[in-house]
């Protein structure tokens, strides 16, 4: 152990190293990005290990994504073997909560084998509910209410907390009643969704102390990355496990240490609910705390730093930091490119054929990954790559989980797995068609709230007696029983072949066997990639909730290939080469930041292009486009004014090499020119330079149907970015 010792602590500088060996009391370790507070947490986990200062199961550790959580359970295994394997506490926010969830599932009126519900399923019972209330749920979209709700579950508030102004602003004041019913509701589908997650457990230790008291005596060390980033709710289940009076004397009880880490310039989840005081308010909240800070970056060249911390200073809502590199500028470090397209086609056939020039160069696509502000700007790449038979993996983007069939598939399972699963039920009662059409639905559901039990239940009760004819009655008398035969199998038939035989029995395999379709083929491909995904996991209800956590869908890890994902999920990794297209106003900053008006919105976007660039080990390449089509109309666009803000002397203007023959006259190459002579780069001003409006008029010259100059028709066709999702983890 002693030679495991020396090895990890070898490779910390001394702020790092401190970090690591102040194990008691809190600390907050506060720093730039690539710095090292991730190793220093994984090193600090190790040390507590092989210094039996806790065994695993009482440590306590929060990563932002599941994808870190195993990288990190990795790098601890290096240092400590296989007892890393029984840290069952190293997870989300979200799979740590589900698991105290089930442990004290009574507590909240939820049954142990609770389902947790998707963002679908949330809309859908919502909409149910609207329409209950004979609200006209078009004008009060059931969408609009699940935000709504899950602001407020992010906040931490219960129905009867929310603000009055909240309330009144849905469904003519119906909001509050709204969200308790939806509770209510949720409750008795024995379900609950992810805000639920934290919601519960934060509402258990509240109600319960005795449940609170178990969980500190069992957590000695807690540690959270990313700590930026944490909404009310995760602050509050935080503070509620961290934080107990210290109790003095011969008291049994040891202290809970509580270590956070995180980098203010890298809070990207406010829209989502991340406040950023979390950090600042930490040596409130934990008295005497030590504040480690580390400055020096080991990630990337002097150039990408520079750039980066160029940016980043011009928010003025920030703690400030230093930032330096030991590394000097080597002479085959290159500049932090900025580079200038046509199009997003052409950007995305520009990047593509750089990727192989790289990779004739002997670099890895595992080292590279094209990082996008909205995730509807993934689809050109992967046609592209598609085409040009390159290798490449989507991370938190459109999920295999989430296609149609698939959702088909486990919504059967879900049912077997919890019979009263009311939505599921719903989702595939007539699926394949049975002739159970929406009379005989409304029946059961009729039937079932009279008496109070789920629509399986439901059915079953229904087939036995005469109220439906022969054919629906005998559909619904096989469905059911086939269901109860399935469930009776779970225990002892192998979960890939009782899934296949479900598929099978249901007919739902058929039904696409059957379909004419173009698709029918890729959708039973992916039924049968399905079987084959749940060989790892030891039981359907294993399976079903590692798909209802999973958030960062990766593809064949093994596979050399680029990545592609939006900066939002990109937070915390690290490549060789990082292509950032798409640095035009409106679509980064995004457009809904600027109409904000405020600071914050733009301040936010820029801490956003922060973490973009610091990627980046080695190279990072800027790119925007001069048009861009979004639903199939052309919007001309000008850069975005993050460029302007990058340092002259750590950036690198590529002339355009474009493939577009009416480019070439002063247009990109006139970007170049007016940019480092004229008063235009000027990095103080959010104003668009004029060299910008020069070149926009250019652009719609060429491109006369471009259009414009039509400023409201931009904006509302720049806010639709956001219903493409501009996604997060
Ligand atoms: P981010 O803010 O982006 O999450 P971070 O502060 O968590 O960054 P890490 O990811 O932990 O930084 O570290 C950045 C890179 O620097 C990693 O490749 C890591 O292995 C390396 N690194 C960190 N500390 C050291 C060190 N003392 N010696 C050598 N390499 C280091
Ligand atoms: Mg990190």
């Amino acid at each position: 152990a002693a030679m495991r010792e020396a090895n990890y602590l070898a490779n910390l500088n001394p702020e790092q190293r401190a970090a690591v060996e102040t194990t008691e009391g809190p600390v907050l370790v506060l720093a730039g990005a690539g710095t090292g507070k991730t190793r220093v947490l994984t090193t600090r986990i190790a040390h507590i290990l092989a210094s039996r200062l806790a065994y695993p199961s009482q440590i306590l550790a929060v990563t932002f994504t599941n994808k870190a959580a195993r990288e990190m359970k990795t790098r601890i295994g290096l240092f400590v073997g296989a007892e890393v394997e029984g840290m069952p506490w190293l997870g989300t926010f979200h799979s740590i909560g589900v698991k105290m969830l089930r442990r004290h599932a009574e507590l909240v009126g939820l049954k142990t084998n609770f389902t947790i519900l998707d963002t679908d399923d949330q809309i859908r019972l919502m909409k149910q509910l609207i329409q209950a209330e004979n609200l006209d749920d078009k004008r009060w979209p059931a969408r609009t209410f699940a935000n709504m709700v899950d602001g407020w579950k992010n906040k931490g508030l219960k129905p009867e907390e929310i603000p009055e102004g909240d309330a009144r602003a849905f469904a003519n004041g119906k909001g509050r009643q709204l969200y308790a019913a939806y509770q209510e509701r949720l409750k008795s589908l024995n379900a609950a969704d992810f805000g639920d997650l934290l919601m519960h457990p934060i509402a258990i230790f509240r109600a319960h102390p005795d449940v609170l008291a178990d969980y500190h005596r069992r957590f000695r060390y807690i540690l959270v990355d990313e700590y930026q980033d944490t909404n009310v709710a995760q602050y509050l289940w935080l503070r509620l496990l961290a934080q107990r009076s210290r109790r003095t004397g011969d008291d049994t009880d040891e202290p809970i240490n509580v270590c956070c880490v995180g980098d203010d310039d890298q809070s990207i989840y406010g829209w989502r609910g991340a406040e950023v005081d979390n950090i600042l308010r930490f040596e409130k909240d934990f008295p005497g705390a030590a504040v480690i800070r580390l400055e020096r970056n080991y990630r990337s060249t002097a150039h990408i730093l520079g750039a980066a911390s160029h940016l980043i200073a011009h928010n003025e809502d920030r703690l400030g930091k230093t930032l330096f590199t030991d590394a000097g500028i080597e002479p085959d470090h290159e500049k932090v490119e900025v580079n200038a397209a046509w199009d997003s086609e052409e950007e995305a056939r520009a990047i593509g054929e750089e990727i192989e020039q790289l990779q004739r160069r002997g670099h890895k696509l595992n080292d590279m990954a094209i990082l996008v502000r909205a995730s509807f700007q993934m689809r050109e790449f992967e046609d592209r790559f598609v085409t040009m038979g390159l290798n490449y993996r989507v991370i938190g983007g459109p999920r295999f989980y989430e296609r149609l069939e698939i959702r088909d598939a486990l919504a059967y399972f879900r049912c077997t797995v919890q019979p009263a699963d009311d939505l599921a039920f719903e989702r595939i009662v007539n699926t394949p068609k049975r002739g159970l059409g929406d009379t005989t639905v409304r029946l059961l559901h009729d039937h079932a709230r009279a008496k109070g039990i789920p629509l399986m239940a439901a059915a079953a009760e229904i087939a036995a007696t005469e109220e439906l004819k022969s054919k629906p009655r005998r559909a619904l008398d096989d469905l059911t029983k086939n269901f109860a035969r399935w469930a009776s199998l779970l225990a002892n038939t192998k979960h890939t072949d009782l899934a296949e035989m479900i598929l099978e029995e249901s007919g739902y395999t058929e039904m696409w066997q059957n379909d004419r379709s173009a698709e029918a083929p890729g959708r039973l491909d992916n039924l049968k990639e399905l079987i084959r995904s749940m060989e790892p996991y030891d039981s359907l209800p294993g399976f079903l909730e590692h798909v209802a956590l999973v958030m960062d869908a990766e593809q064949n890890a093994d596979l050399d290939a680029v990545s592609i994902m939006t900066l939002h999920s990109a937070k915390g990794l690290e490549f060789e080469t990082v292509f950032l297209p798409g640095w035009e106003e409106g679509l980064f900053p995004h457009q809904r930041s600027l109409d904000e008006g405020g600071r914050s919105g733009l301040e936010e976007e820029r801490r956003l292009a922060y973490v973009g660039i610091t990627r980046a080990k080695q190279r990072a390449k800027l790119w925007f486009v001069s048009n861009r089509r979004i639903h199939g109309l052309w919007q001309s666009t000008i850069p975005s004014r993050f460029l302007d803000e990058l340092p002259e002397d750590h950036v690198e203007v590529k002339e355009a090499n474009s493939s577009y023959g009416g480019y070439g006259r002063g247009g990109m190459g006139g970007y170049g020119a007016s940019r480092w002579d004229a008063d235009a780069f000027s990095t103080t001003s959010y104003q668009t330079p004029g060299w910008k409006r020069a070149q926009a008029a250019r652009a719609a010259e060429t491109r006369p149907d471009t259009a414009w100059g039509s400023r409201s028709g931009h904006k509302e066709r720049a806010i639709s970015y956001g219903d493409q999702g501009v996604s997060g983890s």
